[in-house]
């Protein structure tokens, strides 16, 4: 039912069962077996560049279909498996599978990995990247890894040499959800972010409560421009919200005005009936 999102169901979700101990112990267990027995899946949303209206890339987003509670929310279950360790696996079940899908994908096309601080913290990540990248001959400059603020949390030697160590392999590195966090200006002067992703707290709403939005927007991107990044606004919903965003000079664009997460067979699909580069015209999905 909920394909693609699940936020409607986070939120049933969260007001009948937030907080319950027990209840996050099942969870847990129907998540190890999830991940054991192919009960995740990834589903894949375009990323769109402002100037030409083509998909440059895809974000992959994970998805669990629960047998007896359906889909569940990442934003649930992905803090369950970073407290009980089973982001690990998961993680590098993720990259693995996000590899394998995108090397079947046109070669300028992308795949975007979201990676949790646990795993970033993990000085194996390198090698698992490696070996993702390896299995599927996927070229490293395709993959794009994800990571958020929270990362600079515990700032420190350990930060700043996986940071070059992921460079190192050639893979980009984007900055998710900024502008929620613990944003301090500082680790952009050093951490070599190819893309800056502005949370879609500041993209919600800038048409209706416009101005500081707005301001905070064309902030950051001339931030990045000076930088030598590149901007994606998230979550873009409405034709207001997207004429807003390419005015304010974004250079990316994801969100359901150019669709939904796909499933990775409908990515095929669309690479084949629109050619390399498929055309963004007839994408906004129900
Ligand atoms: P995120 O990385 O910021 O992903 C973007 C989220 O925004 C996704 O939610 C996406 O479906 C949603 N979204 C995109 N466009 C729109 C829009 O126009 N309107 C609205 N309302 N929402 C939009 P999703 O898939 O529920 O994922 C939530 C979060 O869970 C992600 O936020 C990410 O932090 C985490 N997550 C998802 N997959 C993974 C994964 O494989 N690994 C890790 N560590 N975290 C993941
Ligand atoms: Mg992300
Ligand atoms: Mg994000
Ligand atoms: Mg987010």
């Amino acid at each position: 039912a909920a394909k693609g999102d699940g936020r409607g169901i986070h939120r049933f979700y969260s007001s009948e069962m937030h907080a319950d101990a027990e209840d996050r112990r099942k969870l847990e267990e129907d998540l190890r077996h999830a991940l054991a027995c192919d009960g995740l899946h990834l589903v894949y949303q375009p990323v769109v560049s402002s100037r030409t209206e083509r998909i440059t890339g895809y974000e992959a987003l994970l998805r669990w279909n629960h047998p007896v509670r359906g889909a569940i929310s990442p934003a649930i279950f992905v803090p369950i498996a970073e407290d009980t360790g089973l982001i690990g696996p998961i993680g590098d079940w993720v990259l693995r599978t996000a590899c394998r899908d995108a090397a079947l994908w046109a070669d300028d096309i992308r795949v975007a990995v979201n990676v949790s601080p646990i795993q970033f913290a993990n000085p194996g990540l390198p090698a698992t990247v490696m070996s993702a990248l390896a299995a599927s001959q996927l070229a490293p400059e395709r993959l794009e890894l994800e990571i958020t603020e929270s990362v600079f949390l515990n700032d420190d030697d350990g930060t700043d040499s996986m940071f070059a160590r992921l460079k190192g392999i050639g893979v980009r590195l984007a900055l998710d959800d900024f502008g929620t966090g613990y944003s301090s200006l500082g680790y952009l002067k050093k951490a070599p972010f190819d893309k800056i992703k502005i949370d879609q707290s500041f993209v919600r709403g800038a048409v209706i409560n416009g101005s500081r939005n707005s301001a905070i927007i064309k902030a950051i991107v001339s931030l990045a421009e000076a930088l030598g990044m590149d901007t994606t606004a998230e979550g873009a919903e409405t034709q207001d919200e997207l004429a807003l965003i390419r005015q304010l000079g974004c250079s990316h664009i994801q969100g359901y005005v150019y669709g939904r997460p796909l499933e990775a067979g409908e990515v095929m699909q669309r690479q084949s009936s629109h050619g390399a580069v498929p055309l963004i015209e007839g994408f906004q999905s129900s």
